[in-house]
């Protein structure tokens, strides 16, 4: 079977795939259909956050299989609700949850909380989101609104009313009106090109919004899930959103979104809802992932891994600044400015043919999402590919 003539007649061509098929990994440790070896350092753009084929969250999975996948939301569903009690305990936030099946989805679901709390008087229509430029929050005709990218908005309008883009965390005070009813920002960037906001602009901006009553929405689905060192990066910068969105590293592999929120109290029965999102499979794999995480976190590793990574990656920056102007990012979230566009596309190429898959970001930054379970080994093994690669140019 020649899987690249089925895709080629079959799927409709909205992806540019590298000339790769992967058909099994184990940790970061990924084989294509040759038998070939190469080093993950992209976890699925930050899915596989406990590694490929995890031995733990496969068992719950088949377990969990062979007993219930799905009944619907209109019943109670054990996984969904200790799912719920682990996503809001590793935060530490007083929240309760609401369950989609991705990223955008997740933000959807965000932004609808935001226009409802908006309305809670009834006299002023607040329906404005302010995002950031650069930033990305999905591929639904709505999300892709909420993108402050231009070029994405093409084709696809008329879109829905209200999105408004800020040239940075200062602009958005000014772009405040009686309309607004939330701000929603990646803490930091990562489609935009690994691009972390300043902790002390954000901790300003989250006093601000929370004097006016304007919720604040951090969009975690790339951040979330230990990525930059606590379970959400709303943590780790010190401040109390209330809205959350998380996705990708929270399911591990499964198709998973989630909206966490401190305004109990906006949605009731109606509101919305969704026919997959919640159900047994995907839930239960959002508990194993939360669990194999807390404890990784508990016990120390899941530092002492981001250190080694950080110390590889520095080290390898140091010995190329004449292909990369600066190091940016931080957890087991980095990127490495590339000088040029054709500089990025040479290095992933050839890291891939040298058996190490790396990821762009934005224009011209070479971004590492690796799995936070990834080995020492995995990581030397990496890094060595990606020399002998970039010794190749
Ligand atoms: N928000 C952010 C910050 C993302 O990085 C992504 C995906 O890359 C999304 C939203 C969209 O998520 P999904 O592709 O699961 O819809």
């Amino acid at each position: 079977m020649d899987i690249k003539q089925l895709d080629k007649t079959y799927v409709l061509p909205t992806y540019a795939r590298a000339d790769v098929e992967f058909v099994r990994g184990k940790n970061a440790t990924l084989f294509d259909n040759t038998g070939k070896k190469y080093i993950d350092f992209t976890s699925g753009i930050g899915v596989v956050s406990v590694g490929h084929a995890n031995e733990r969250v496969t068992r719950a999975l088949c377990e969990q299989l062979s007993n219930i996948t799905h009944i619907s939301n209109l019943y109670h569903i054990g996984p969904q609700a200790l799912a719920a009690q682990k996503v809001v305990e590793a935060s530490g936030y007083d929240m309760q949850c609401f369950f989609a099946n991705s990223g955008a989805e997740a933000n959807e679901g965000a932004i609808k909380i935001a226009r409802k709390h908006g309305e809670r008087d009834g006299a002023i229509k607040r329906y404005k989101i302010i995002t950031l430029n650069h930033s990305f929050h999905g591929r639904t005709i709505t999300t892709v609104k909420a993108t402050g990218q231009a070029d994405m908005h093409n084709y696809f309008g008329p879109f829905p009313d209200g999105f408004v883009y800020a040239d940075g965390i200062d602009a958005i005070e000014s772009l405040l009106d009686d309309h607004t009813a939330g701000v929603m920002i990646e803490l930091i960037q990562g489609e935009g090109g690994v691009e972390p906001q300043d902790k002390e602009k954000v901790q300003a901006l989250e006093k601000f919004l929370k004097a006016k009553n304007i919720p604040l929405i951090i969009d975690e689905v790339q951040t979330g899930a230990y990525r930059v060192g606590e379970f959400t990066a709303s943590q780790t910068y010190g401040i109390s959103p209330e809205i959350i969105t998380l996705a990708k590293g929270v399911g591990g592999g499964v198709p998973v979104g989630v909206v966490m929120t401190s305004l109990k109290g906006v949605f009731s029965a109606g509101d919305h809802g969704s026919t997959f999102g919640g159900n047994f499979l995907s839930t239960r794999a959002i508990c194993e992932v939360v669990d194999i995480l807390n404890e990784k976190k508990r016990d120390g590793s899941l530092e002492l891994t981001a250190l080694y990574f950080n110390n590889a990656l520095e080290k390898f920056y140091k010995k190329h600044t004449d292909l990369f102007t600066k190091k940016v990012g931080f957890g087991m979230m980095y990127g490495l400015r590339a000088k040029d566009g054709d500089t990025l596309a040479n290095v992933i190429k050839s890291a891939r043919e040298h058996g190490v898959m790396v990821l762009k970001a934005g224009r011209n930054t070479l971004r590492f999402l690796p799995p936070l379970t990834i080995t020492e080994e995995e990581i030397d093994e990496g890094f060595n590919a990606l020399e002998s690669a970039v010794s190749k140019l």
